[in-house]
């Protein structure tokens, strides 16, 4: 009856499984290779934890000389969204994450194709016939009303719910019985015939967790739904066999329904790959834990970082530290390295959840910032502003080599600047630069007063050279200071402070306020000499104007 069943429900599949392991060979690659695959649903929408899974996959597979795809899963079709393919590409490229086959943009790549799970249809379809062929898959005509009311019975008694055992009465329907419901016109969906029993527990070991215990699957889950599509437990079988995929990354909402995906290799009788089930992104709020929200967290999406300019290689290196402990104490020895360098392991990734937080990419994003060099950096600005932000790129192109050295004051040495962070914070960071838009943010310090202020700042007009060196220049400051009642003279100060209006930190800050309209600001003299004379002067000229 199995055959005839098979036929009756799959008249058209004329392939067999030979076919498909003759079309998709075993990988020649070294045993060690890993191949992993990316598997995300065109939804429009990509986060912070499609960047996590993707670079564990991307690690895995290239530390072991193997292979990274990307598969589009989009048998949802309401879910589907135009344009999610080429942001889901372009958004990982951004972020350094580029596959070696699988979907490109508006095309693929490979020889394990197709891979958008909608073109493979065929392929599905020839996994069930062979299951309903084997006695190990059969049609159900229940409806999804039917569902819900199996549903409501089985929570009234306080059962599991599903389509099992007793409940699941189309399991016993006789070949003439579903015959005559096919030949009325009665949609049906394709069930697994599951022999298992969740009294038995096994012991299986995943790549992040270790040994986990896994009680069998009973559930006659669905495999196709009435429109002949797979749903993710038999695609992904289906898939992850066929493209010869070693290791599954994906998060731990699918460790539930594991029972089903190993029964399905079992009756498919595949080998079946590593799984590896990735903890959710966390954060703290208000002291309690909990996982970040597309709805609630802008932060968890990626457009995010993309708009105010975070250097992918500052979120990359985040995410490593997110990733294995023991990274950040390797980076402190490898200053210099690439993170492609530090042998990543799944076993030594946390499996119950990962701490995100905004403030320690932050700072890493400076460490790293400190590590790149001025120009990469100047490039970098330049093409995140020529997409998000016009008024900056205009001034990033007419002034980009005086930028770079203004960006370059203080970098060298053993402690170099760490306080650029991402591009909106740099250009909000050197504002103080152009005259476009220029204010003055801060006001005067206290000890300064206002007629104080134009007499320091006559006097520095009078004296100022652009040819000075730095130490000429901070003479003259002295100079000034000690000539208007402040003093030069730091010990005495802090002796006799009654004798003085302030030290020179205070004439220096305010000929700092006029320049460069903050009180904080990298080294004045070396803005100056990018500035040039006339800059200067006019900058202090306007600012005597508007005290
Ligand atoms: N399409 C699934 C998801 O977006 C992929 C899960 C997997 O990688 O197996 O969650």
């Amino acid at each position: 009856m199995s055959r005839e069943l098979a036929e009756l429900l799959f008249p058209n599949v004329d392939k067999t499984l030979d076919y498909y392991e003759n079309l998709f060979p075993e990988r020649n690659l070294d045993k060690k290779a890993k191949v992993t695959r990316l598997g995300p649903s065109p939804t429009g929408f990509i986060h912070l934890g499609n960047l996590y899974g993707a670079l564990v996959d991307e690690r895995m597979a290239h530390l072991s000389g193997g292979i990274m795809l990307l598969r589009i899963e989009d048998t949802d079709d309401k879910r589907k969204v135009e344009g999610s393919e080429e942001l889901i590409i372009n958004s990982l490229k951004f972020f350094g994450i580029e596959f070696d086959e699988g979907v490109t943009i508006g095309g693929e790549r490979g020889l394990y194709g197709p891979y958008r799970q909608s073109d493979r249809k065929e392929i599905y379809q020839t996994a069930a016939k062979f299951l309903t062929q084997k006695g190990l898959a059969y049609p159900s005509f229940v409806s999804e009303e039917e569902m819900a009311e199996i549903r409501e019975q089985q929570e009234k008694e306080g059962v599991n719910t599903g389509y099992y055992g007793k409940w699941a009465t189309d399991r016993d329907l006789s070949f003439n019985e579903i015959k005559s419901k096919i030949n009325n016109g009665e949609s049906w969906t394709l069930r697994l015939r599951s022999n298992g029993d969740p009294e038995v527990a096994m012991k299986f070991i995943d790549g992040i967790r270790g040994e986990i215990t896994v009680r069998q699957n009973n559930l006659d889950v669905v495999l196709l739904k009435q429109n002949g599509i797979p749903t993710y437990h038999f695609a992904h079988v289906v898939d992850d066999h066929f493209m010869r995929i070693t290791d599954v990354v994906r998060g731990e909402e699918w460790l539930s329904t594991l029972p089903i995906h190993l029964e399905l290799f079992y009756v498919m009788g595949w080998r079946r790959p590593n799984y590896n089930h990735t903890a959710h992104l966390m954060k703290v709020e208000n002291g309690n834990k909990r996982k970040l929200s597309k709805r609630k967290d802008p932060e968890l999406s990626l457009e995010y970082y993309m708009k105010d300019g975070y250097f992918p290689q500052a979120v990359t290196e985040y995410l490593m530290t997110l990733m294995n402990s023991n990274y950040e104490e390797w980076r402190m020895k490898n200053q210099d390295k690439s993170y492609m360098e530090f042998a990543f392991k799944t076993k030594n990734m946390s499996s119950s959840g990962a701490l995100f937080d905004l403030n320690k990419l932050n700072d890493i994003s400076k460490d790293v910032l400190a590590r790149i060099s001025v120009d990469k950096i100047v490039d970098i600005l330049i093409s995140w502003a020529e997409k998000f932000d016009d008024k900056s790129y205009k001034l990033l192109i007419k002034y980009r080599e005086e930028l770079i050295k203004l960006l370059s004051i203080g970098r060298g040495g053993k402690k170099p600047r760490k306080d650029l962070m991402n591009c909106r914070q740099i250009m909000e960071f050197i504002s103080y630069y152009f005259d476009e838009g220029f204010e003055y943010v801060d006001s005067l310090p206290e000890r300064v007063s206002k007629e104080d202020a134009k007499v320091i700042l006559n006097s520095y007009l009078k004296t100022y050279n652009q040819n000075d060196t730095n130490e000429e220049w901070f003479e003259k400051v002295k100079t000034i200071t000690d000539n208007n009642g402040f003093t030069s003279n730091n010990k005495e100060f802090k002796k006799n402070p009654e004798q003085f209006k302030g030290n020179i930190t205070d004439v220096s800050t305010a000929i700092r306020v006029a320049v460069v309209g903050r009180q904080q600001s990298p080294d004045l003299w070396n803005i100056q000499q990018i500035m040039g004379e006339t800059r200067v002067k006019n900058r202090i000229n306007k600012y005597l104007e508007i005290i």
